[in-house]
């Protein structure tokens, strides 16, 4: 189950003044290839470049633009097999996911290339003249990329970004750097100008820092931790510089008696252990009305323990490891001190595998609602399951919480879907469903959990300034 060596892995970034990462396989525990980081004059070099390159970039007329992005968005096409190994390479995604992160990146590419002849301004009714708005391009942007989503986090940012017509620098996660070095060279390959989208490995520290404090830099979408996010955007203050933040989640499924308990209970484990938990969006607190509760952990106990974990390579397999050997001890830190009622026979680690970083899908019962497992994100495999009363607590259990990105109803009561859908504090809601994600709805979070939104129609319009301009009569 080593890393497939049909796979270019690519050990050249064009940086090296920063040192180098060794890119580690999480599913051996052993090194992949070696990737030059940028250092802080590499960075300003690179954000100066794609300074440089934005003037003409917003000028190539919309048209032109549009056909770029679907050009690249080809390309990518043409590359799912090939940055799909790549991501199971390097993060351990399971195969079927990553082919679906990469083409979740081809149809971003391609739903936004409708963009650039439709960002559209408006004719406001004034006395004396026209009114009109324009949609104008930042400039730079600078997309800092968690390790959780490579691919699709990366296109969340550059697809609208380069459709409002703005350059783009972006760095990847240090861990993850493989996926996102290689669309930066298919973005060239697809015809798109030296300067305009630039991948930038490195620290965050120092990559992701420059961004920050670069003054060519206009804006800084970040996803990634909370306690990061709330850094960056008190740095960004200091040039009152545009911040879209996607942070952390501590997502409800909240599951009602009269709901159709096996569906719920087959679909729980998918929504909380896909990406091995490593999900901003995992449901990893089941809120279950009480009359139900012990019929539900019967119903979940065999979904549970029947996993598949092992080979991120085998299409068969439910789930692979978690990122890195820190993580890993960041995941048993929680789990060893939770009440586990039960978790996959198998988890994951052969003789083979033996230095990667496997940790079972588990199920805890929390001790109350302020036990670590109920209330922190753990950002891995471990579910934790609480009984609620009624509806009006189980909407103060679920939040009861400073995230508020995601979260599912079950309940076949459509009132009570729409009651409880409305009453949750959370930027994406799912009833019957664990779906937060698609690309042309809106996705982001309520409090901490960001600011700002990103995909769906209105996307292209977080990339630019509105200016208004108004042309007398007389
Ligand atoms: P992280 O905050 O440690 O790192 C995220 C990115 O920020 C990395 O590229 C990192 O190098 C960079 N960074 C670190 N320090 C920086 C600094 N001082 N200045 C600028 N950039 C810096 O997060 P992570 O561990 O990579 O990702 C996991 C977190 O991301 C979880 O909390 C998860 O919930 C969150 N996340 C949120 C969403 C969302 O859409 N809301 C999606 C995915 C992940």
């Amino acid at each position: 189950m080593a890393v497939n060596p049909s796979v270019s892995l690519p050990a050249h970034s064009g940086f090296s003044e920063g040192g180098s990462y060794t890119v580690i396989s999480p599913v051996t525990g052993r090194p992949v290839t070696e990737v030059g980081l940028a250092s802080a004059a590499e960075t300003d070099a690179a954000i100066e470049r794609a300074a440089a390159a934005f003037p003409s970039w917003r000028a190539v007329n919309p048209g032109d633009r549009a056909r770029l992005l679907r050009r690249f968005a080809t390309v990518v096409e043409e590359h799912i097999d090939e940055l799909a190994e790549l991501e199971v390479a390097n993060a351990g995604h399971t195969i079927g996911n990553a082919r679906w992160e990469a083409g979740n990146v081809r149809d971003v590419l391609n739903y936004y290339s409708a963009a650039p002849e439709r960002l559209f301004g408006r004719q406001i009714p004034v006395p004396g003249g026209l009114d009109v708005t324009f949609l104008e391009p930042i400039g730079v942007v600078g997309i800092i990329v968690p390790w959780n989503f490579p691919m699709p986090i990366a296109g969340w940012g550059f697809g609208p970004a380069l459709a409002a017509g703005n350059t783009v620098v972006l760095k990847p996660a240090e861990v993850t750097p493989l996926t996102a070095l290689r669309l930066g060279e298919l973005a060239l390959e697809a015809g798109l100008p030296e300067g305009v989208f630039t991948v930038i490995p490195g620290k965050g520290s120092v990559v992701g820092q420059r961004f920050v404090d670069h003054p060519a830099v206009r804006k800084v979408c970040f996803t990634g931790s909370t306690a990061v996010g709330k850094n960056l955007m008190a740095g960004a203050a200091t040039q009152v510089k545009r911040v879209t933040l996607e942070l952390g989640g501590k997502n409800a499924n909240i599951i009602f008696a009269d709901s159709d308990l096996e569906k719920a209970a087959l679909a729980a484990p998918g929504a909380a252990f896909d990406n091995s938990g490593q999900d901003c969006c995992a449901r990893s607190r089941v809120l279950v009305e009480a009359s139900v509760y012990e019929k539900f952990l019967s119903l979940l106990e065999p979904a549970v323990t029947g996993m598949s974990v092992g080979d991120p390579a085998d299409p068969a397999t439910d789930m692979g490891p978690l990122i890195s050997a820190g993580h890993l001890d960041s995941v048993i830190g929680y789990s060893a001190s939770a009440q586990i009622a039960f978790s996959a026979a198998n988890g994951g680690g052969t003789a083979e595998t033996a230095g990667g970083f496997w940790h079972p899908p588990m199920v805890a019962l929390p001790r109350g609602a302020n036990d670590p497992i109920w209330t922190e994100e753990v950002f891995g495999p471990v579910l934790a399951v609480m009984p609620f009363r009624d509806e009006a607590e189980a909407i103060a259990l679920a939040n009861d919480t400073e995230y508020g990105l995601s979260g599912s109803i079950y309940t076949r009561d459509i009132g009570r879907a729409l009651r409880v859908a409305r009453a949750v504090d959370s930027g994406n809601l799912s009833v019957n469903s664990h779906s937060s994600v698609r690309y042309w709805t809106p996705f982001g979070g309520f409090k901490q959990s960001g600011l700002g939104r990103e995909l769906g129609p209105e996307a292209p319009n977080s990339f630019t300034e509105v200016k208004n301009v108004f042309i007398s009569h007389d």
